[in-house]
């Protein structure tokens, strides 16, 4: 590996470390495509990885420190250790219980294993040094939590010869989220993060986890996907998703299924007659959602990426009249993308503030940026971030320094 990163990285870890790393493994952060507040709802969702990704440099435990995990970040000064037997959630907390609460879900991990399958194999495992260095923004929607987890989930399964899966490594980068952060997300992030492909999305069935590729033949259309971050969080978001969550479930509840995902738009009608309109419009996004997700899907394969323009804008109004989670920056940013060149758009992620994507031929591109920051200080809102994002290879399963 020569590239000037990895040579900078290798010198990051020494001066946090005390020695040279033993290699470097990456994953990148992701957008979703379509199919959003999709998951909770074992629905579908088409995400796919991009070319921003955080690399994490690992080598064995110092001489003195066996049995010891020790992480360090360009992103803070702290440098956190701790037994690798002291290792739950309760004793984890901040950003390095990303990374830790990744060690300790594969440490669990490999503790059912020995006992099913392999006695003793795992009972000592190695500690390590692990630094980390991520290209993907935090908080712009693009995922940076997946990228760590799933590039620190990659080092120790190598590390620590777990053997385990792609897609089993995304579930540990859950399981940490979920257990560790304690932040109740969803496979999405991670399962794009681990399985994508260039220029491809990650076509995920939420309810049978089962995943495919799904080719976006972007490159040879000349297209490109325009991520417009408006810089809003909204305090209510939180609140808002819980809320969001409940309509489903109670609107499932109502209809006597065990998640929107068994209904279907033939089942609008009867939907409308029993449920109030709040939760009727809900329920419809979802379902209308997973619908245009297999519609995407259907489309990327049989007519190409210059097919589901109309598809992005539908789930854009559906998102802003119908779950009601869009904001005037978002649908000012889908709105000024359609009206100048972009073949569809749409608002992204969980919603109260973050990112818009523009699917747009890269001639229109710069023009199109023009204009969206010129609409942004006409209407005095804060100036968003723009930046193109490049459907890209998931998280790199081998990285030895002398690869
Ligand atoms: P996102 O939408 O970017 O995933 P999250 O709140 O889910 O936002 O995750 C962001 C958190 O992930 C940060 O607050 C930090 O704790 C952790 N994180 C992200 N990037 C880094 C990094 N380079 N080094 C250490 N921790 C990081
Ligand atoms: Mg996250």
């Amino acid at each position: 590996m020569s590239d000037p990163l990895f040579a900078e990285l290798a010198a990051e870890f020494e001066a946090r470390h005390g020695r040279p790393p033993l290699g470097f493994w990456s994953a990148p952060g992701r957008v979703n495509l379509i199919g959003e507040h999709t998951d909770y709802n074992r629905g579908f969702v088409l995400p796919f990885a991009i070319d921003r990704r955080a690399v994490v440099a690992l080598g064995p435990a110092a001489p003195d420190a066996q049995g010891v995990a020790r992480v360090s970040s360009t992103f803070s000064d702290e440098i956190v250790e701790i037994a690798l037997a002291d290792l739950a959630p309760a004793a984890l907390d901040g950003w390095s219980a990303y990374p830790l609460g990744v060690a300790w879900a594969l440490a669990e991990r490999a503790a059912a294993a020995s006992e099913t399958e392999v006695p003793a194999a795992t009972s000592t495992l190695p500690g390590f040094a692990l630094h980390i260095h991520s290209a993907v923004p935090i908080g712009a929607g693009l995922s940076s939590s997946a990228a760590i987890e799933c590039a620190t989930a990659v080092a120790l399964n190598e590390f620590w010869q777990l053997g385990l899966t792609p897609t089993e490594l995304a579930r540990i980068g859950q399981i940490a989220e979920n257990q560790a952060v304690g932040a109740p997300t969803g496979i999405m992030d991670q399962s794009a993060s681990m399985l994508g492909r260039t220029d491809a999305a990650v076509f995920l069935d939420c309810r049978s986890m089962s995943t495919e590729s799904v080719p976006l033949g972007l490159a040879a259309e000349d297209l490109e996907i325009l991520v417009i971050d408006t810089r809003v969080s909204h305090d209510h978001a939180t609140g808002g998703y819980a809320a969001r969550r409940a309509s489903c479930e109670f609107a499932a509840a109502t209809m006597g299924v065990g998640s929107l995902r068994d209904l279907t738009p033939a089942d609008l009608p009867r939907m409308q007659e029993r449920l109030d309109d709040e939760t009727f419009r809900r329920a419809r996004h979802v379902i209308t959602e997973n619908d245009r997700v297999e519609e995407t899907v259907r489309r990327l394969e049989s007519d190409g990426p210059r097919s589901i323009g109309d598809l992005l804008d539908a789930s854009h109004v559906s998102m802003r009249d119908d779950f009601e989670i869009s904001v005037p920056e978002l649908d000012l940013a889908v709105a000024t993308a359609q009206a100048n060149g972009a073949i569809g758009a749409r608002m992204t992620g969980g919603g109260f503030g973050g990112s818009a994507l523009a699917l747009v031929p890269r001639a229109q591109r710069p023009a199109l940026e023009a204009r969206i920051l010129e609409r942004f200080r006409e209407l005095s809102f804060r100036q968003p971030d723009l930046f193109v994002v490049h459907p890209s290879a998931g998280a790199t399963m081998k990285g030895h320094v002398d690869d």
